[in-house]
């Protein structure tokens, strides 16, 4: 079986890390590649998703790899792997590459075979975007050597805490085995200069939660999330919603509504780049947030009854108004530097949304006129949630 035929097999492992959708990325020479187009550098790029190997002696109760499980395996060695993903990088099909593994003959062995894949990579001249898998109970060593060599290193942490974890991953160990190897890549980013491993920049660090499997509720997995953006520097969380497996001990379990994971992300985003705590998002009694953009539950509760005066208000409370973001922020912050904003038409010319951020706003001290109707049939730009 050629090398690509191998990679295809692997294609299902594409759907266990979600920081991309996975898409099959068809290959010139025909085969279908666990291929997904992820954000890098401000560009979006095709990132080919490589397992070491589909064999695992662990047993997580949500993964299609998970021991004893009736499903073909298949294993490369480093060098086969770097191979593979050199031609597809010099043949133009991927820009990068995330690496990751089952675990086979222990953690550390699995993790010492992704380096030397990472290093061989590197080493025959592979330039692109290098995403490295750091095992459950990786060395300290190991994970040093993971920031020599890649763009992005992440552990999969899979649940907000060691109790939902637990029902989850039985073998895995929160502590020791996953949060661990995140503290110590981190505290390598805040102590020293990447120059001294002869880098520019350190790896981002990125994690992973699996949602609705274990009874977590989105106040702990978003309370863990905050702790691990101010503690660890991370610079992304994932939320994937869990999706049962045949022949695993959750085949039975629901479901999760990738609503959820969408609306996880909005209050991930909230509290990464838009001054919010956890306190402050806008929870259910139950610790979950409302079945609507989280931004937009906060303004209902908050600015509705006393809007904010574009004129005046902070940059931190601009922030909180749907539909202004810290790009449209800084126009706004710009345009009233220059002159005070009288007219509603002034703001459609920065490229704010006017009908959505009207019912939270004043404009020089005056509620939203009638004249909004004029501006609500004009198209407004499209543009992501902020
Ligand atoms: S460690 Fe768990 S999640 Fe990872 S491949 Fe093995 S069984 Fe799957």
């Amino acid at each position: 079986m050629d090398v690509l035929t191998t990679l295809q097999r692997l294609a299902p492992a594409a759907d266990l890390d979600q920081d991309a959708a996975p898409t099959g990325c068809p290959h010139p020479q025909g085969p279908r590649l666990p291929v997904h187009w992820a954000a890098v550098g401000g560009r979006r790029v095709p990132i080919l998703k490589a397992l070491l190997t589909s064999a695992c002696e662990r047993d997580c109760a949500y993964c299609p790899f998970r021991a004893g499980r009736d499903v073909r395996r298949v294993t490369f060695r480093p060098a086969e792997l770097a191979r593979a993903v050199l031609a597809l990088y010099r043949g133009g099909a991927i820009r990068g590459v995330l690496l990751s593994s089952g675990i086979a003959g222990g953690s550390v062995a699995t993790q010492d075979r992704l380096l030397t894949t990472a290093r061989l990579l590197r080493g025959q001249g592979f330039d692109g975007y290098l995403h490295l898998k750091l095992m459950p109970g990786a060395e300290k060593d190991q994970v040093l050597d993971a920031m020599r060599w890649a763009d992005r290193v992440s552990v999969n942490l899979e649940a907000p805490g060691a109790r939902f974890l637990r029902r989850l991953a039985p073998r895995k160990w929160f502590w020791r085995e996953l949060l661990q190897p995140l503290q110590w890549a981190a505290t390598l980013r805040r102590t020293h200069d990447p120059r001294a491993l002869g880098r520019r920049r350190w790896p981002s660090l990125v994690t992973q939660f699996v949602v609705g499997a274990a009874g977590e509720r989105d106040r702990d997995l978003l309370t863990q999330t905050a702790r691990l953006l101010q503690e660890l520097g991370l610079s992304r969380v994932y939320f994937s919603a869990f999706r049962p497996i045949p022949d695993t001990p959750l085949a039975g379990h629901p479901a999760e509504d990738p609503a959820r994971a969408r609306r996880l992300y909005q209050a991930f985003f909230l509290l990464r780049d838009y001054g919010f705590t956890v306190d402050e998002l806008p929870w259910t009694a139950e610790g979950q947030l409302p079945r609507q953009d989280p931004k937009v539950a906060w303004a209902e509760r908050h600015l509705r009854a006393a809007p904010v005066e574009l004129n005046t208000a902070p940059r931190a409370l601009l922030l909180r108004v749907p539909g202004i973001g810290p790009r449209r922020a800084a126009r706004l912050l710009q345009a009233r530097r220059e002159a005070r904003l009288r007219d509603w038409r002034q703001l459609t010319a920065l490229g704010l949304p006017v009908t959505r951020l009207a019912p939270y706003v004043l404009l020089d001290g005056r509620r939203p006129p009638q004249q909004l109707a004029l501006f609500a049939a004009r198209p407004e730009p499209q543009v992501p949630a902020s």
